[in-house]
């Protein structure tokens, strides 16, 4: 069973997919983690990487893609994956060879979103970064949510809550698929 989590920056996205990883037993693929990891070699390839990351645009989608294809050729991703930061543009999703079998958005506003951002102060967490991220969120990812809603297997949690209640709210909508699923299989 593959998961992604989509949502702003600051919904939580990272803490939830952890949670959920270790609750349904399944690994963990957090993009940004792969990405910050490669921009620690020094090479050409490396100081790009910080530089780009460091003013909160996108990394280019070839290398995306193919950081993230090797990751996932390892076989402890054979029974599924929980996938926190990836698809960040339609042109991601499209090349990627993996797909979800649920989508869990987190609802959350820009300013809640930044608050706690600015709370948890990483390196790209300066007040340009977040809201050059914010922007390329809205123009590139947001419009994911329509392409997994047409597919049925988009899942709305409000995002504006307590770590744990955001998380029993993400454990339910699992269940519900989980007995959709039955009902589909009978
Ligand atoms: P995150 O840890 O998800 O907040 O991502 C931190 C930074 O890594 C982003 O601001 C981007 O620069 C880069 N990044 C993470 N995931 C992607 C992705 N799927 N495509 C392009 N850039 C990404």
């Amino acid at each position: 069973m593959n998961i992604f989590f989509l949502g702003p920056q600051g919904s939580g996205k990272s803490t939830q997919a952890k949670l959920l990883s270790e609750h349904l037993n399944l690994p963990l693929v957090s993009v940004g983690d792969l990405l910050r990891k490669r921009a620690l070699v020094s090479d050409d390839v490396g100081k790009t990487l910080s530089e780009v990351m460091n003013k909160g645009e996108l990394v280019d989608d070839d290398l995306v893609d193919q950081l993230v294809e090797e990751e996932l050729t390892s076989p402890r991703y054979s029974k599924g994956f929980i996938a926190d930061g990836f698809p960040r543009t339609k042109e991601q999703a499209r090349k990627f060879s993996f797909s979800p079998d649920l989508v869990i958005y987190l609802n959350t506003s820009d300013k809640v979103g930044i608050e706690r951002l600015l709370k948890r102060g990483r390196q790209d967490d300066t007040p340009e970064a977040i809201a050059e991220r914010l922007s390329i969120y809205h123009q590139e990812t947001e419009p994911l949510l329509a392409y997994y809603k047409k597919e049925g297997i988009l899942k709305i949690v409000n995002g504006e809550r307590t770590v744990e209640e955001i998380f029993e709210g993400i454990k339910d909508k699992i269940k519900d698929w989980e007995k959709s699923d039955d009902i589909g299989k009978n």
